[in-house]
């Protein structure tokens, strides 16, 4: 098995850098978006990203989450949103349709691979609401779309074949910043 670093600490923090100021521009600045983290890795690089537009903008630029890791396809089993930063803090079980309602979403996953998940999250996401708009971001394409789904920010684009697979570590979870390819 073959392994190679492809993006190091440094590259990571640049990629979510660049993808803060692509988003504040794509949008002129942040009013009425919302960051939304799928389950565990994206929701740590939108945490990251909202970080970056508060420094960059001096506003807080809410984050919530989505959690979709049992929700591919036709097996829908549980969505949990919950919102922090900016007024949107105090959102109650029940209230996510306020939320979601008439805004500018901004999903974050890590790797884009088939689609499927991201499908599956804005399935959830329109669920709750009418959203004004989903946008996409993601560290990593590693190409392979099964779905007609594109992502708006992108980290890196890393072609890759089926056989090899992405590692992406993050410190939150992984004590390190880190995309790594394996292939066999
Ligand atoms: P998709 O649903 O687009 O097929 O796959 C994307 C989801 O599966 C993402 O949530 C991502 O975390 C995970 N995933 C798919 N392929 C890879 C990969 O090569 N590496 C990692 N780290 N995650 C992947
Ligand atoms: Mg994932």
């Amino acid at each position: 098995q073959t392994e190679h670093v492809l993006m190091d600490e440094i590259a990571v923090r640049r990629a979510l850098t660049r993808i803060a100021h692509e988003i504040l521009e794509k949008n002129k600045g942040f009013e009425n978006c919302l960051l939304i983290g799928i389950r565990t890795r994206g929701i740590h690089l939108a945490r990251r990203v909202s970080e970056r537009i508060r420094e960059i903008e001096g506003i807080p630029a809410p984050v919530g989450e989505v959690d979709v890791t049992r929700y591919r396809d036709d097996r829908i089993v549980s969505l949990e949103t919950a919102v922090t930063g900016g007024e949107e803090s105090a959102a109650a079980d029940g209230q996510e349709k306020l939320v979601v309602q008439g805004r500018k979403l901004i999903l974050f996953d890590d790797v884009l691979f088939t689609g499927r998940t991201v499908r599956a999250a804005m399935d959830a996401l329109m669920d709750l609401g009418r959203p004004q708009m989903i946008q996409l971001a993601v560290l990593v394409d590693r190409g392979h779309r099964e779905l007609p789904i594109r992502p708006d920010f992108v980290g890196k684009n890393i072609p890759t074949s089926k056989q090899e697979s992405i590692e992406v570590k993050l410190s939150e979870v992984d004590g390190v910043d880190q995309v790594i390819i394996t292939g066999q």
